[in-house]
C-alpha cells in the first residue's frame, strides 16, 4: 500500500515536473514579430532578436508614427538589415538615414546598392557586403536563423538621384525589381511580394517555398490589381494573406475591402493589419493579431 502510494506520489511529481519544464521552456524565445508600418515597410524580428526591415519608408501617410510632425525614425533603435525590392522612392524611402543611424547592412540587387552609395550617400560599407544578391539566389543571415531569398518581380526599378543637374536623368538604373522570402528558423516563411504585377512563375515560388504569410500589394495602377493580388495568394499557397501598398497616395486602391472578398471566396486565410500593428508567431503558430 505504501510502496504504491510511493509510486503515485514519485509519478505526481513526475508529471509536475513535466509541466513545468513546459512552461519555462524557451517558447517566448521562438517568437518571431512581423510590423507594419503602411505601406510596403515592414519589420522582422526573429526569435534571436534580429531585425530586418523591408521597403522602410517610415515616413509614409500612413504611419501613425509619422503623424503630427513626429520623426518615425526616433524609435528606431536597432536595425541589421534593410531589404529593398527596387529603388522606388515609396521603398527606399528611410532606408539612408536607417542605413547611417543603425549600422544595418543592406539586402538587395547590385546596381542598386551602387547607384544608392554613388548618388543617395547610403554608406558604402553597409551596402558592399556579402548580402548584395540576385533574383533566384538565396543568402544566409545571422549564423542560419534567417535565410533570405530574391524573387522575380514584374514591374521595374530606378533610383531617384537628387544630385542630377538639368541635363541629366532624375532616375537612374536600379536593377531588376524584386521579392523577397524570409525564412526563419523556428518561424514563419514570410513572402513579400514587392510591387509585382502577377504572373504565372508565382506558382513556382509556392512550389519552392512553403509560405506561411504573404505580404502582397494590392494596391493596383502600378502593380497588381486586389483580384489579381488574391490570385497571387493562391498561387503562392499562402496560408495566410496580409495586404499592403495601398490607402497610402491617391491612385491606389483606398481599402482592402475588395481583396479580403475575392480571399473569402478562394477560401485563402486573410488578415488586415493597421498601420502600426504587431503580429506573432510563436513557431510557425500566429498567435497575436488575428
Ligand atoms: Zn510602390
Amino acid at each position: 500500500m505504501i510502496n504504491c502510494m510511493k509510486i503515485e506520489t514519485i509519478k505526481l511529481l513526475f508529471a509536475l515536473f513535466i509541466l513545468l519544464l513546459g512552461s519555462i521552456s524557451p517558447a517566448t524565445a521562438q517568437e518571431t514579430k512581423i510590423r507594419w508600418f503602411g505601406h510596403a515597410a515592414f519589420s522582422i524580428t526573429t526569435p534571436s532578436g534580429k531585425v530586418l526591415l523591408i521597403d522602410p519608408w517610415l515616413n509614409n501617410p500612413s504611419n501613425p508614427e509619422a503623424k503630427d510632425g513626429k520623426d518615425p525614425l526616433s524609435a528606431i533603435a536597432k536595425v541589421d538589415y534593410i531589404l529593398l525590392t527596387h529603388g522606388h522612392r515609396d521603398h527606399v524611402g528611410d532606408a539612408v538615414a536607417i542605413a547611417r543611424k543603425t549600422g544595418a547592412a543592406l539586402i538587395c540587387n547590385p546596381e542598386l546598392a551602387g547607384n544608392l552609395v554613388k548618388l543617395a550617400d547610403f554608406p558604402a560599407k553597409q551596402a558592399e557586403t556579402d548580402a548584395i544578391m540576385g533574383i533566384g539566389g538565396e543568402i544566409q543571415l545571422a549564423d542560419g536563423e534567417v535565410t533570405v531569398a530574391m524573387t522575380q518581380a514584374v514591374h521595374s526599378s530606378s533610383v531617384f538621384n537628387p544630385k542630377a543637374t538639368v541635363n541629366e536623368p532624375e532616375r537612374a538604373y536600379g536593377g531588376n525589381p524584386a521579392g523577397f522570402i524570409v525564412i526563419i528558423k523556428n518561424g514563419p516563411v514570410i513572402y513579400h511580394s514587392g510591387d509585382t504585377a502577377y504572373f504565372k512563375d508565382m506558382e513556382t515560388i509556392g512550389e519552392n517555398y512553403s509560405i506561411d504569410v504573404a505580404l502582397l500589394n494590392i494596391g493596383g495602377h502600378f502593380g497588381m490589381e486586389p483580384r489579381m493580388a488574391a490570385r497571387a495568394a493562391q498561387a503562392v499557397h499562402a496560408r495566410l494573406a496580409i495586404p499592403q501598398h495601398f490607402g497610402t497616395f491617391p491612385g491606389i486602391a483606398r481599402n482592402a475591402e475588395g481583396f479580403a472578398a475575392e480571399l473569402k471566396r478562394m477560401k485563402i486565410d486573410f488578415y488586415e493589419m493597421k498601420p502600426g500593428e504587431t503580429i506573432t508567431y510563436r513557431g510557425k503558430q500566429l498567435i497575436k493579431g488575428k
